[in-house]
């Protein structure tokens, strides 16, 4: 593919920031990579506060992560100084932001490896998942045709589908998991028969945690002339993430997780299929000129950002970008790693504890249950000690029918966590477990 040679790896390894922040560390804190992590904490303003009047532990970081000063310091910025509407006025003002919006989608491309003419930048995964769903499959699919889907997908990945089969007459299957929560890879592959036409998974799973080999996936379906789309929700903000050497046709994820603000996300697509699909929506920024005998619509990426974009979110989100950059995606990941191997190592020493997802590539998400308790009282009982984990179904209704449960509880772990706040979540879980049973 032409872009892969087009750019430079985008994570050359750990940067000024990790460097200038190397040493002095306490134990633990700094190990492998040459980062003072808690020096990295510091940059998180939020988590130096209490909750219920203990020191906050924040483990829900696959819900939304959390925003270092620098992102909180970016958006403030453009509004304070710089804030106009873009691509419309020709005044200093405007001119500053469409430079600064249009330099937060460079930013990104840069980071992902893609081009920037390739980036739609939108609101988040849901809204990326349903562009392709309404641009690309409405019109190309109809009866007989087919659409595999995985058992472990966020209903972001199953509903705008079910929406497209509903309006085509295609219908949906989906490929199972075993008792770790990895995919069965040959099931897959003999699912992918002539009627298929699209696949969708996602990267990483928001329950288990299981990481999938997208790469081989896709090479796989792409020899059966299958169109991927991978949602990247869960891989974005944890590990380096070269989207060109994936080979999928859309690559869907959101920004709050990766640190920047609610309300950014993007769709990469490739250029065919960008230039092919009709607009999702009609409006302002997405037309070369409008008649009421005919509209000539804009070039992608542009086609597809009909309104005013969210310009101060995606300024913050490329401030994010240079954040993550300067510490390493390969530093993150190695951390979370380490934090990831501690609590499992923990919460497994818990009588009556069950893990959900053991797969062999796994991120920092750890699904449980204890047996006789409930997933929403031990989370709420958590809350009052300051620990902030998240329970219920997970926007996974169909991975929760697998296992038979209704709910768990998932604590998720960024590397701005530290493993002291992993013993203190398992001494907590402790307490509260003995209240409960
Ligand atoms: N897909 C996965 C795997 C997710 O974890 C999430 C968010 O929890 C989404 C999709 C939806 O993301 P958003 O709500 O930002 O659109």
């Amino acid at each position: 593919m032409s872009h892969e040679q087009e750019r430079p790896h985008p994570h050359p390894g750990a940067a000024a920031l990790g460097n200038a922040r190397a040493s002095g560390s306490p134990a633990g804190e700094g190990v492998g990579s040459g980062i003072d992590w808690s020096a990295v904490r510091a940059d998180f303003p939020l988590l130096t506060r209490e909750v219920h009047g203990k020191p906050l532990i924040y483990l829900d970081s696959a819900n939304t992560g959390q925003k270092p000063a620098a992102v909180i310091e970016a958006t403030d910025d453009f509004y304070r100084h710089h804030n106009a509407n873009v691509s419309r006025a020709v005044h200093a003002l405007g001119t500053e932001a469409t430079d600064a919006y249009e330099g937060a989608r460079n930013k990104l491309a840069r980071f992902f490896n893609v081009r920037s003419d390739e980036l739609v930048l939108c609101s988040g995964t849901t809204f990326a998942l349903n562009l392709v769903a309404y641009s690309w499959a409405l019109p190309q699919l109809g009866p007989g045709d087919a659409i595999v889907l995985t058992r472990m997908e966020h209903h972001a990945n199953i509903v705008p589908w079910q929406l497209v089969a509903q309006r085509t007459g295609a219908t949906i299957k989906v490929a199972d998991i075993d008792e770790r929560g990895e995919l069965d890879l040959d099931a897959l592959y003999a699912q992918l028969t002539p009627e298929v036409k699209l696949l969708s998974l996602t990267h990483v799973s928001n329950v288990l945690g299981t990481v999938n080999p997208v790469r081989e996936i896709c090479r796989e379906a792409r020899r059966r002339g299958i169109v991927t789309v991978i949602d990247g929700s869960q891989a974005a903000p944890h590990r380096p993430l070269d989207i060109a050497a994936i080979g999928c046709d859309f690559y869907a994820l959101t920004g709050h997780k990766m640190d920047g603000p609610t309300g950014t996300g993007l769709l990469w697509a490739r250029r065919e299929h960008l230039a092919a699909m009709p607009p999702f929506l009609g409006g302002g920024e997405m037309i070369k000129e409008v008649r009421f005998d005919g509209t000539v619509y804009n070039d992608a990426p542009h086609k597809f950002e009909a309104g005013t974009p969210n310009i101060a979110g995606f300024i913050g989100l490329g401030a994010a970008v240079d954040y993550l950059s300067g510490l390493g995606m390969a530093n993150i990941d190695a951390r979370e790693q380490a934090l990831l191997a501690h609590a499992t190592e923990a919460l497994s020493k818990v009588d009556g504890l069950r893990i959900f997802g053991s797969a062999r590539e796994k991120a920092a998400v750890i699904s449980f249950l204890i047996e006789g308790a409930h997933a929403h009282d031990l989370a709420t009982l958590l809350d009052l000690e300051g620990v902030a984990i998240r329970s219920g179904h997970h926007c996974a209704h169909p991975l929760m029918q697998h296992f038979g449960v209704p709910a768990t509880c998932r604590a998720s772990f960024a590397y701005y966590n530290t493993f002291d706040e992993i013993d203190a979540f398992v001494a907590a879980l402790l307490k509260v477990r003995n209240l409960l049973l």
